[in-house]
């Protein structure tokens, strides 16, 4: 695996691969990697595309500057998993590589409704700082495709957005959510949980499957106040448990069984915040 640290050295690096066949598949992330992420590098691998995993720990998209000073950095795992995953390319940039202007004043981006409700009511300026890494990763590497984990799906919905801003067509995949055996969503957040805490941390995957599975059994506000109290009970402080159109991400009051549904849930465990969601069986 070739690693490459500036953009100068990441299009050198990508300019034999563009003349060849395959496509350029890109990877962001920030690293302390997990098998989610290498499942997003599987399957740009699937699709035969030669590709470019990016680990930058993202400062502008940070609203809590604890969650920044504390977000788990383990570069020399990272490596050794993308290299036995056959990445091709990791791109390892400084926040003055991604931000020679610095960090304030930046670019403010049109991303609409998807901006507004859910993490980016309980985070403000988290998706701007989204978009304005993603906007310069994407120049950066010019992919054909970018892999994006369904964790995320915020995320996934705020980058379509952005694409389409952009009027770029790097087709956007969005990459089914690897779990670990009790159903917690791996995220390099977990690293940082305590043996008690990681012990309840399940429970956020069984309250969205309680919501899945009492669909058409009873109303959604009195699933949603089970859920509630239960985390409340085991010493979470829930941020929403939320039923919304799949495709919008337009809140809904009660199970609409003739739209594409998603229950999202964000809850605090200690001062980790933790983020899941399941798309529900039609
Ligand atoms: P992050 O390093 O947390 O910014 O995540 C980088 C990419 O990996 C994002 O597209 C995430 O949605 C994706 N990702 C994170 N956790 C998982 C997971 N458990 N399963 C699949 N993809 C994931």
């Amino acid at each position: 695996m070739k690693i490459v640290k500036s953009k100068a050295d990441l299009k050198a690096a990508l300019q034999s691969y563009r003349s060849g066949q395959a496509k350029i598949g890109f990877i962001p992330t920030m690293g302390a990697l997990h098998e989610g992420h290498i499942s997003l590098i599987k399957n740009a691998k699937q699709n035969a595309d030669t590709t470019v995993c990016s680990i930058f720990v993202n400062p502008t998209q940070f609203n809590d500057p604890k969650d920044f000073e504390h977000y788990p950095v383990t570069i020399e795992q990272d490596i050794t998993m993308l290299t036995d995953a056959s990445c091709d390319i990791l791109f390892l940039p400084s926040v003055t590589e991604m931000y020679p202007e610095g960090i304030v004043s930046l670019e403010s981006y049109d991303l609409g409704y998807v901006e507004t409700v859910l993490d980016g009511a309980a985070r403000p300026g988290h998706f701007q700082g989204v978009a304005q890494v993603m906007s310069r990763l994407l120049d950066a590497v010019q992919a054909d495709n970018l892999y994006m984990g369904q964790k995320d799906y915020q995320q996934c919905m705020v980058v379509k957005q952005l694409l389409s801003l952009r009027e770029d067509d790097t087709m956007i995949h969005f990459v089914p959510t690897m779990r670990e055996p009790d159903g917690l969503a791996m995220s390099s957040r977990n690293r940082r949980l305590t043996e008690g805490q990681r012990a309840l941390a399940g429970l956020l995957y069984q309250c969205l499957v309680s919501v899945e599975a009492q669909n058409g059994t009873k109303a959604f506000d009195i699933v949603k106040k089970e859920c509630l109290d239960l985390l409340e009970h085991k010493g979470f402080r829930p941020d929403y448990v939320t039923l919304a159109d799949a495709d919008t991400l337009e809140i809904l009051e009660d199970y609409s069984p003739s739209r594409n549904m998603i229950a999202l849930i964000a809850a605090f465990i200690g001062d980790i915040r933790l983020i899941d969601n399941l798309p529900l069986k039609k």
